[in-house]
């Protein structure tokens, strides 16, 4: 499909329409756009994120102030939008001008909030643009629903969220006659056979995996699947900040929102990071899945999320710096732990190597209890008798979240699956939280393993 709105670049400057006529000059990214001060300073080009950190990218965005100088941007509440001439109107609809410029149609299509929310989400993770949508599943099924046709084959790891791995296993031959092939990615000669030449279009895998904690090896997968003229679409719901998928070779990142970059388990949100061509396709009239299927974000949810990115690398380092001190613990007291930035976790180094300096090796650890049994009796102590967490699924939230995940979020996968995907029976989930002190944190859980004898 030829892609109208190419030329749209969604993380290009707003402006106010002033005076009688609009504005059709347009154009001029302004670093700061602020209604009494405006500046000519420009955004770094993407190239200048040589450091790879995701924190320095987020404060290069640029600021947008209140319309009446207000030191947080003003939510544009509109569902739609009004010109000063009829023949602007003719214009936008046939993609001549658009967000870029600041000529916004209806907000199914772009608003200029969600479309900030958007410009930091594509900083976050290095990419050309990104857009937001109302949940990370509608994300997900947007971005695979644009790139693979009926007919059309995905190629993906067999370690995935359990509605994922429902979306590709039941739903997609069902409603699309897309098919998928699940894999251990770690067998990177599986993975170059299950490649259907002509018909593969996507490889889809999560960067660090739900709720094994596997981690993919970015680079290597996506050098296999370009070989192979195969996009590569990687889930980094579980490692923002700590992991930058894009950087490492992937041409599409998605977000389930809803977990860390909220951190308030308020919200549900996604987000689809990648070039802005395959944005602006999502988004054309005619063909796109975004704009069709309409998952849209609200605007004044994408301003209350705004708020919420400047402190998710804070967040992210408290949450690791927790998770690391307790899974050490839990394993030199003779427990099953199951966490990246452990050294005998399987993915150690190849973690080391490819994560981002100073964030840590994520926020959830698992603790293997043996039998669902044994899982059930610690959590209902740790949630019921020591207040070290909750019992609920999610993950990111400031307290401490606590699953089975055998039998709650992966339990659409069936007994075999489970096993293929590494989850025993007694797996817990735990992701930590940063209130409270890790001393207090540390003597709940102690307490809660006593309890268990
Ligand atoms: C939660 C989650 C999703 C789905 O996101 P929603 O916002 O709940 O739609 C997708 N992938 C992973 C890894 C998740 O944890």
């Amino acid at each position: 499909m030829a892609d109208a709105r190419s030329g749209n670049l969604p993380h290009a400057s707003s402006r106010k329409r002033s005076g009688a006529a609009d504005d059709l000059d347009g154009g001029g990214e302004d670093f700061y756009k602020h209604p009494k001060k405006p500046s000519t300073l420009m955004p770094p080009p993407t190239s200048a994120w040589g450091d790879h950190d995701p924190a320095a990218a987020l404060a290069s965005v640029r600021h947008e102030f209140g319309e009446h100088g207000g030191v947080n941007m003003s939510i544009e509440a509109s569902a739609t939008f009004t010109v000063m001439e009829p023949e602007t109107m003719r214009r936008m609809f046939a993609g001549e001008l658009g967000p870029d410029r600041d000529f916004f149609i209806y907000s199914r299509h772009f608003n200029p909030t969600v479309l900030n929310l958007g410009r930091q989400m594509a900083a976050l993770e290095g990419t050309e643009a990104a857009y937001c949508t109302s949940s990370g599943m509608s994300a997900i099924s947007s971005v695979l629903m644009q790139l693979c046709s009926s007919g059309g084959h995905i190629l993906a790891s067999q370690s995935l969220y359990g509605g994922t791995h429902a979306l590709l296993t039941h739903f997609f031959p069902r409603a699309c006659n897309i098919t998928t092939t699940f894999v251990d990615i770690r067998d990177f000669d599986k993975v170059r056979d299950a490649i259907v030449q002509g018909r593969t279009t996507v490889m889809y895998f999560e960067a660090m995996s739900n709720p094994t904690l596997m981690v993919a090896n970015i680079p290597k997968l996506a050098e296999i699947a370009h070989e192979k003229g195969v996009m590569v679409v990687v889930d980094n719901t579980f490692a923002p900040m700590v992991l930058s998928p894009a950087r490492l070779g992937a041409d599409v990142v998605v977000h389930s929102i809803s977990k860390f970059i909220s951190g308030g388990a308020d919200i549900i949100a996604g987000a689809v990071c990648g070039p802005a061509s395959l944005v602006n396709s999502m988004m054309d009239l005619q063909q796109g899945a975004l704009m069709l299927l309409g998952p849209t974000m609200n605007a004044k949810v994408a301003f209350e999320l705004s708020e919420r990115i400047p402190h998710l690398g804070l967040r992210i380092k408290e949450h690791c710096c927790r998770a690391l001190a307790f899974a050490q613990r839990l394993k030199a007291l003779g427990l099953k732990v199951v966490y990246p930035g452990l050294e005998d976790h399987p993915d150690h180094e190849l973690l080391a190597s490819i994560a981002n300096k100073d964030y840590g090796s994520g926020g959830i650890l698992c603790i293997d209890m043996e039998t669902e049994e044994r899982a059930n009796k610690f959590m209902h102590i740790l949630q019921n008798d020591t207040q070290f967490g909750f019992m609920a699924v999610s993950l990111g939230y400031y307290e401490t979240l606590m699953s089975c995940s055998g039998s709650s979020t992966s339990s659409e996968m069936n007994e075999e699956e489970q096993r293929l995907a590494g989850i025993s029976p007694g797996l817990v989930r735990m992701s930590i939280g940063f209130v409270g002190t890790l001393e207090q944190r540390w003597e709940q859980l102690e307490k809660a393993l006593a309890g268990m004898k």
